[in-house]
């Protein structure tokens, strides 16, 4: 028992003095983690609200009718369900909900920034879907027009947007005249970007034309760690969508995340606008530095990122690795990422992807995110011993340690 209480506290203890960058991290905040634990992570709840299986669920019924309709009100959505336990299951649901093995789908490809549950390792393959990619360019931007025609000659069933490596909106809008005259429906994957759109400083995947958004709810949105899918669609498909999310793939839903879901909400309604354009200043801040130190950041002819992320190429198979490596050393922590363009493997890629989001969070602002930039390049440059630059990073975390832009603030 002693052995494992001093991991976790050594682990709680470490991360507390890194850097988090990682682009898929979020922290919760001391109101949500309080909503997360509580009896309902005992309980089951199979089937829908009002609708179950299970005894005992007076007010878990009631809790998740509340968190679902916030959400639909929010998102102008007339289908939310919030059961998904994670952003896979959402897209398991969604894309089984709507397609039949042997369908066409495009997606945007891992090395554009898709996620693997949109390729044939993942999701969409173990559904038998048959995966093509839309076009882009290689600053990380669809070609739009080029995309629009692959649409019309592929006639997809749907196609999946969005993306674990997204740095701008995506043409959702000019997509949907394609998608339109095939019939193919539009799934915006929002996991990463769900917190800019949920504080309407992002593009509104519903409102440009997407028939469904699947997301995950812990990354730029703040919440429990799930997923959820919203949309507006016709009753017959959500109530497909329902029955893959369950009976398909999940039996119950983890209920102790539904009112930390709610909460983490209210929050974006509250804080989230101030929350999300301190995210974008930040990742740019942090993007120009970098470039302004002699690094290829991507996107740099369009101002670099208009999302919690800044992806940098280093130019060398492996290089992406080498650095997330030494700088994990200095307790600065984000993943090595694919590039677009050739000279890599997931394993060994050129670049890494970093994210703002959590440490924005922590009350980072712009001159932090240049202190970042500088600690960056001394560990990737070796100007520096990493003890002494492991120094500094805790140092400077150690003045951000309270959540902001949250309710119950100490
Ligand atoms: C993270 C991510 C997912 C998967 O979410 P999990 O909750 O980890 O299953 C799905 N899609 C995209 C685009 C992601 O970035």
């Amino acid at each position: 028992m002693n052995k494992m209480i001093s991991l976790v506290q050594e682990h709680d203890k470490w991360r507390s003095s890194c850097i988090n960058l990682i682009a898929s991290e979020n922290v919760m905040s001391p109101a949500c983690e309080k909503f997360y634990v509580s009896d309902l992570m005992h309980r089951y709840a199979e089937g829908t609200p009002f609708h179950r299986f299970y005894r005992g669920l007076k007010y878990v019924d009631e809790i998740e009718n509340l968190a679902q309709e916030e959400f639909k009100k929010h998102f102008n959505a007339n289908f939310a369900d919030i059961r998904p336990i994670s952003g896979t299951i959402a897209n398991f649901s969604a894309f089984s909900g709507i397609s039949e093995r042997g369908d066409k789908i495009l997606s945007l490809g891992i090395e554009n920034g898709s996620h693997v549950s949109h390729e044939k390792a993942g999701a969409a393959g173990f559904l038998g879907l048959d995966v093509d990619t839309l076009c882009y360019d290689n600053d990380l931007s669809m070609d739009a027009e080029k995309s629009a025609e692959k649409i019309l000659a592929v006639k997809p069933k749907f196609i999946v947007i969005g993306g674990s490596v997204i740095l701008f909106p995506q043409p959702i809008k000019e997509l949907k005249e394609a998608c339109d005259k095939v019939g193919a429906k539009i799934i915006y994957d929002a996991a990463h970007v769900f917190g800019l759109i949920a504080a309407g400083i992002f593009q509104d995947p519903l409102k440009e034309g997407a028939d469904i958004i699947t997301t995950s709810t812990h990354k730029t949105f703040p919440g429990p760690q799930g997923g959820l899918i919203l949309g507006n669609i016709e009753e017959q498909t959500a109530k497909t969508i329902q029955l893959r999310v369950f009976p398909g793939f999940s039996s119950n839903h983890h209920l102790h995340r539904i009112p930390a879901l709610y909460c983490a909400l209210r929050e974006m309604q509250e804080f989230g606008k101030d929350y999300a354009e301190q995210i974008v200043k930040n990742s740019q801040a942090l993007a120009r530095e970098l470039f302004d130190n002699g690094f290829k950041v991507l996107g740099e002819k369009k101002g670099f990122t208009q999302t919690h992320q800044a992806v940098v190429d280093f130019e060398k198979p492996g290089a992406g690795h080498e650095a997330a490596v030494k700088l994990e050393e200095a307790n600065i922590i984000l993943n090595k990422n694919m590039i677009p363009g050739p000279n890599q493997s997931p394993k060994m890629p050129r670049g890494i992807r970093i994210g703002v989001q959590e440490m924005t969070r922590f009350g980072m602002k712009e001159p932090e995110m240049k202190e970042i930039a500088r600690l960056i390049k001394e560990t990737v440059r070796d100007e520096r011993g990493i003890d002494e630059i492991k120094k500094d990073v805790i140092g400077l975390r150690s003045g951000f340690q309270a959540v902001q832009y949250c309710f119950g603030k100490d």
